[in-house]
């Protein structure tokens, strides 16, 4: 099974996508966990990557396409999380699947308004090394500074950062949101409110992606 999970940032993509690969074990696939792991080795590609990322721009669509192709065939299913994220790599995602004779089973579209939005990713923290987000308001971590999973370090992103997420809601609505209107154009897009507690909007993913989520 292959879901995408669509939405802007801030809207919890990451944490009901963890919590969804957790109870279905499903590969949770977040294209921003991964270039995060790359920034952190220094790597070829996180060198390149960091230079966007901490902006708030994208990644250019060549690097993000080769670095997701080994992943989307993964027997166990996988839920995407940060992609595609530009028609491009909306188009070149449906072009391998058809090749691998693999279909998208469910795109879903999280809504949050955008003032919410901008309060949630002031409050966001998360773990330098197992990528666990975090949230001031009302999920901070037991130790402050800590992370309850890894013992890893919590801290703001860079790209959290006011100017950042300012650009960050710009390059959605100019790149990503048409691909919302790609999917809808080519079927079904099931849509939540993604407000609420974390609790609350993974009972209402899980009813959108239909209660008897088998993994492949
Ligand atoms: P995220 O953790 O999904 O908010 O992603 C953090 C940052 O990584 C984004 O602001 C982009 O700079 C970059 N990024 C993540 N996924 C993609 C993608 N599919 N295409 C281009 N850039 C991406």
């Amino acid at each position: 099974m292959r879901i995408v999970l669509l939405g802007p940032p801030g809207a919890g993509k990451g944490t009901q996508a963890r919590r969804l690969s957790e109870s279905t074990g499903m590969k949770h696939l977040s294209t921003g966990d991964i270039l995060r792991a790359e920034v952190a080795a220094k790597s070829e590609l996180g060198l390149l990557a960091k230079s966007f990322m901490d902006k708030g721009d994208l990644v250019p669509d060549s690097n993000i396409i080769a670095m997701i192709q080994q992943y989307i065939d993964d027997p166990s299913g996988v839920l995407l999380d940060g992609f595609p994220r530009t028609v491009v790599q909306a188009e070149s995602l449906d072009k391998s699947l058809k090749e691998a004779g693999l279909p998208i089973d469910k795109v879903v579209h999280m809504s949050v308004d955008t003032d919410e939005l901008i309060r949630r990713l002031s409050q966001r923290v998360m773990c330098t090394d197992c990528q666990t987000p975090y949230n001031l308001d009302h999920s901070a971590p037991a130790k402050a500074g800590v992370c309850d999973k890894c013992g890893g370090e919590v801290i703001a992103r860079d790209d959290d950062k006011q100017e950042a997420v300012m650009n960050r809601m710009k390059v959605y609505q100019e790149l990503t949101a048409p691909v919302l209107d790609y999917y809808k154009s080519h079927g079904d897009v099931a849509e939540i409110k993604a407000i609420g507690t974390p609790d609350s909007v993974f009972e209402k993913l899980s009813q959108a992606i239909g209660t008897s989520v088998s993994a492949n």
